[in-house]
């Protein structure tokens, strides 16, 4: 027999050997019957005063076997000549190549950056030697943006794919398969890159290309159709179609868009700052707890707070976490969070923000569909020239931003290039400013210690999403203009996060496919 069953475990049954296996006995017909059970899925209950772990839980007696943890997808070499020029290693460029030799079509991929290994000596000059490579960064070379990131897998985008197929499809390439039954899974920084470097070497084994410091900077139009892309050092590579995944960051590829009139949209986005807290703190909060007992990973929180009409929240929370300079080009200052696979730093950091309209951009409406680019872009250079235009970040205690007053002395902070005391107040656009203020009271009723003087903002957290929407077909998926170009993902607006911007890759890839095999 197989059956579904939950179970409800306090943390100290859940810590004593063998007790999922004696509670699920109880509940069998028959005394000492053999069975073996998986857990389906498990996640942590704390609105209690006792934490508790819920377990969803598959049995299985009488000889039944478990099927296999997870299906396996069979990559084989593709046959055919026809090829997709993928732009971008990131997520979305590495699921679309994946998915196209499923498909039995070639994937060329061209990527700005470098491999994970090459790519890691130049986010050691930006914490080092404050200095930011425009084609290798936190942001740029493979993996894309999400390569030295958390790894938060959790998505709300479960209609546009099939997200479990991706979770098991970074199963399949390394990553741990916790990550299948942890309601809210996580790979961390140290584990992501040998997972994105496997990805590659099966995509190059079926007879993919992985082009690296290759960088799209011009496009080659042929009426409705792109007939090649010009690479940096001169040499044009050409498919049968194109997709864009480039992902949020990529200015030169929204300029270069717009300098050739391709349509692009204008789309609203959210800036902000990030809010760094002694992790025992959030700790003690979520789990009513002077001090986290091991079985218990680092805390995490989600927050909101409506401003008339505007919501103010938490963005990409990195509990156990660090504060990354994630700058694309020298002479800005851009932050986000990441956090290893234990999530065991001594800090909670989350991006907090308020989302920017187009009514917001003010003079930066003159340059209509790229006045959010570059309204991001003024946030960041100012914070660069305020906190002495190295990759330092202006901070603030949170009590004196809420009070309006430059911090004298910053606590330490998980940022590694060091922060600069900076008032955010004349720093950040009003609106921001004024919304985060309020947010952030708000926050501090809900939260006993989040506004205190051991909270720090730390600054700009200004690319939470693209600040241009890249249109397209909503059934051929390609751009209205150019019948073979597909934008995708993070960077065409359609995408959040690193599954659904996997997700998306995937369904670009499937559309392309299907175009050119017809
Ligand atoms: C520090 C950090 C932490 C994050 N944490 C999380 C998290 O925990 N969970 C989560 O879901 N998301 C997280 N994110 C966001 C996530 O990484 C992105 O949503 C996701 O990577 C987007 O995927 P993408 O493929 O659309 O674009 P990207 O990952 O941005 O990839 C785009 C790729 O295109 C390349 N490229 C750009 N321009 C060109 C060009 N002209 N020519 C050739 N190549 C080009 C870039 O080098 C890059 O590799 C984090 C991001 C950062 C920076």
């Amino acid at each position: 027999m197989v059956f579904e069953t939950e179970l409800v475990l306090t943390l100290e049954q859940s810590a004593q050997d063998g007790f999922l296996e004696r509670a699920l006995s109880a509940q069998l017909d028959k005394k000492n019957e053999p069975f073996t059970f998986r857990i389906l899925r498990r996640s942590i209950d704390a609105r209690g005063r006792a934490v508790k772990w819920n377990y969803k839980i598959k049995v299985y007696t009488n000889g039944a076997e478990p099927e296999p943890e997870y299906a396996k997808r069979d990559f084989q070499p593709v046959q055919s000549n026809r090829r997709v020029v993928i732009v971008g290693a990131g997520p979305a460029g590495l699921f679309a190549a994946l998915k196209l030799i499923e498909a039995g079509v070639k994937p060329i991929i061209v990527e700005r950056g470098k491999d994970v290994r090459a790519r890691r000596r130049d986010l050691a000059a930006i914490h080092k030697e404050h200095r930011v490579n425009p084609d290798s960064n936190y942001c740029f070379g493979e993996g894309g943006a999400g390569t030295y990131s958390d790894g938060k897998l959790y998505t709300r985008s479960t209609k546009r794919g099939d997200v479990r197929s991706v979770l098991e499809t970074l199963v399949q390439f390394g990553a741990s398969t916790d990550i299948l039954i942890d309601a809210h899974p996580h790979i961390g920084t140290n584990k992501l890159p040998g997972i994105i470097a496997a990805m590659r070497e099966s995509i190059i084994a079926c007879g993919g290309e992985v082009h690296f410091q290759s960088r799209v900077e011009d496009i080659v139009l042929d009426g409705a159709l792109v007939s090649a892309l010009r690479l940096s050092d001169g040499r044009l590579v050409s498919g049968d179609a194109y997709i864009l995944a480039t992902g949020h960051s990529a200015r030169d590829i929204y300029e270069l868009l717009y300098k050739r009139q391709v349509a692009l949209e204008f789309k609203p986005f959210a800036m902000g700052v990030r809010a760094e807290h002694p992790q025992s703190l959030i700790d003690a909060n979520q789990y009513h707890c002077s001090v986290r007992p091991d079985s218990l990973p680092a805390a995490s929180y989600s927050l909101v707070h409506q401003v008339g009409g505007l919501g103010v929240y938490s963005f990409c929370m990195c509990p156990g976490g660090i504060i990354a300079p994630c700058a694309t080009a020298p002479g800005e200052v851009v932050t986000n969070g990441w956090s290893p696979s234990k999530r065991n730093n001594p800090w909670a950091n989350s991006g907090i923000v308020v989302p920017v309209h187009y009514d917001h951009l003010g003079a930066f409406q003159q340059y209509g569909v790229l006045g959010g680019m570059y309204y991001q872009r003024a946030l960041e250079q100012a914070c660069h020239v305020a906190a002495g235009a190295t990759q330092a970040a202006p901070a603030q205690r949170l009590t004196d931003f809420i009070e309006r007053r430059t911090s004298s002395v910053i606590p330490k902070t998980s940022y590694q290039p060091g922060v600069v005391p900076c008032d955010f107040n004349t720093l950040l656009p009003e609106h921001i400013g004024y919304h985060l203020r309020e947010g952030f009271k708000a926050f501090g009723k809900k939260m006993k210690g989040y506004v205190s003087d051991e909270a720090v903002i730390v600054g700009p957290e200004s690319r939470t999403s693209s600040p241009v929407r890249i249109p397209r077909d909503s059934e051929g998926l390609h751009h209205p203009q150019l019948q073979n170009l597909y934008p995708c993902a993070e960077g065409g607006g359609y995408a959040g996060g690193i599954v659904s911007a996997a997700m998306d890759g995937e369904r670009v890839a499937l559309a392309a496919a299907a175009r050119i095999l017809i």
